[in-house]
């Protein structure tokens, strides 16, 4: 085990997007669970507070902490396959763009993925990250296993058989449940997806979501705000001997550097030095992008690489409301006057059943609103969550939003069991930090 203590040699933490940072008094970095076990029990006995961090890809303060900071960077890789099941046994620090290629080699694949493969498993389902598609979940929905070690040091197994209270409050659990050292994973047969990209008209796309949702399996619009143009993304599971047109490399890597990450970071450095330009400049890229149509492996076709830093913040809101949110959105942007460069993003998801996951029991829309990260956010966020505040909005748990516990206990029907199992396992609240106070209570 790895351990770096003393204020002088643990450099500040910050996250991706530089909106959370921390001072810990030590960082560890364990090789097994009786390891994690350790550190938590001494901890403990020293009355400091316990946070894992993933890869740091929440926007929002999850992971700050001046007690121990816990990183799973050696707890990494497959542990176990049950090919008759189609289940993987995986370390709860693996990145996703380690996991990904390792299930294709296995002739497996997750059955859904959000738009980057930078976060840890453990990370990634924590705070419910999720891709897109009515007839699809987000990843934790594939979890069928977790083993975690809890406040007191015990390592424990849970499913839907062995404490399932817990199991159902630690798959989407914030790290406020223990420390995830693994996780078992209900994977699909590997599939290929046909990647239709095509401009659209804003207005077009709301007044037939509901069916555009229903015809394709994935569904990801980028919108240019300031404008009515928007990026049409619809992905549909093929069959998975139809090769289909598979992209170049080189296309790949024009398409994700150059005009995905270097074009976008130039397009905002040019809004942030003169603002006024930005309807202009989103008129013209929702103009300029390309048609595209080719075929690959889901994993390829879900994640991208994202360079270009920005603050975000992303809500659930019943499907039906999709058309009104965005209609207030639209107006508040219009009537306001702050340039926002960086496109906004809807997604849909059908309900699941995980406690805290902000799909529970509901088919939902998501609506992320973005400010590059050299520009104020001129009120966006804040006026973005009262919108969404009247149509029951259920925030991202890890991006910007500044809602509480006593909100959380009217929008999750499950919230008091999450509680309750948070008093059991860990009284002494081990896994608090501030952030977590606010948005679980004391
Ligand atoms: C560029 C970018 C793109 C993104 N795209 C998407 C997207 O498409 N869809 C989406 O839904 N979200 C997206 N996100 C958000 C991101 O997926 C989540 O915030 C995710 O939780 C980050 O994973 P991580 O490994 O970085 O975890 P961290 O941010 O480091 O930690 C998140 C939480 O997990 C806990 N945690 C981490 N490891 C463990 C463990 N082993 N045991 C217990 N708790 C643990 C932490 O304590 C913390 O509470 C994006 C974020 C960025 C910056």
């Amino acid at each position: 085990m790895t351990t770096t203590t003393g204020r002088e040699r643990t450099p500040t933490w910050t996250n991706w997007a530089g909106t959370a940072s921390a001072s810990p008094a030590r960082v560890v970095e364990p090789r097994c669970s009786d390891e994690v076990a350790d550190v938590v029990v001494s901890a403990a006995a020293r009355g400091e507070k316990v946070r894992v961090v993933g890869s740091g890809h929440s926007f929002t303060p999850l992971c700050a902490t001046d007690g121990t900071h816990v990183r799973l960077t050696h707890l990494s890789g497959i542990l176990d396959v049950d090919r008759a099941l189609g289940r993987v046994r995986v370390a709860g620090g693996t990145p996703l763009h380690v996991l990904n290629p390792i299930l294709e080699g296995l002739g497996l694949a997750l059955p859904n993925l959000g738009d980057i493969d930078r976060q840890t498993i453990a990370g990634a389902i924590a705070t419910g990250t999720h891709g897109t598609g009515v007839r699809h979940q987000g990843i934790a929905s594939a979890v069928v296993g977790l083993t975690l070690v809890l406040a007191d040091g015990s390592v424990v197994s849970v499913d839907d058989a062995h404490d399932v209270e817990l199991f159902e409050a630690a798959r989407v659990g914030l790290g406020a449940f223990g420390v995830v050292t693994e996780v078992e994973l209900q994977c699909v047969p590997a599939f290929r997806l046909r990647a239709l990209e095509t401009q659209a008209r804003l207005s077009d796309v709301l007044a037939n979501y509901e069916q555009m949702v229903a015809e394709h399996d994935h569904v990801d619009v980028l919108w240019f705000k300031h404008s009515d143009r928007v990026l049409l993304k619809r992905n549909s599971r093929v069959d998975s001997s139809d090769a289909g047109e598979s992209q170049p490399r080189w296309q790949a890597w024009l398409d994700d550097e150059l005009l995905g990450n270097r074009t976008l970071e130039a397009v905002n450095r040019l809004a942030a030095a003169a603002p006024r330009l930005a309807p202009v400049i989103n008129e013209i890229s929702g103009r300029a992008i390309g048609n595209k149509d080719h075929t690959d492996v889901s994993w390829k076709v879900f994640c991208s690489s994202r360079k270009v830093r920005f603050k975000e913040s992303e809500y659930a809101v019943p499907l039906a409301s999709l058309p009104a949110v965005i209609g207030e959105l639209r107006a508040w942007i219009d009537k306001h006057g702050t340039a926002y460069p960086f496109p906004a993003e809807i997604r849909s998801l059908g309900a699941d059943d995980v406690w805290l996951s902000t799909a529970y029991e509901r088919e939902s829309a998501y609506v992320a609103v973005q400010q590059y990260h050299r520009m104020d956010d001129g009120g966006i966020f804040a006026a973005f969550e009262s919108i969404v505040r009247e149509h029951d909005g259920r925030p991202h748990w890890g991006k910007l939003h500044t809602l509480g516990a006593e909100d959380f206990a009217r929008l999750y029907p499950r919230f008091g069991d999450v509680l309750r199992v948070r008093d059991r396992v860990d009284p002494d609240r081990r896994f608090a930090n501030d952030h977590l106070t606010h948005v679980l209570g004391a």
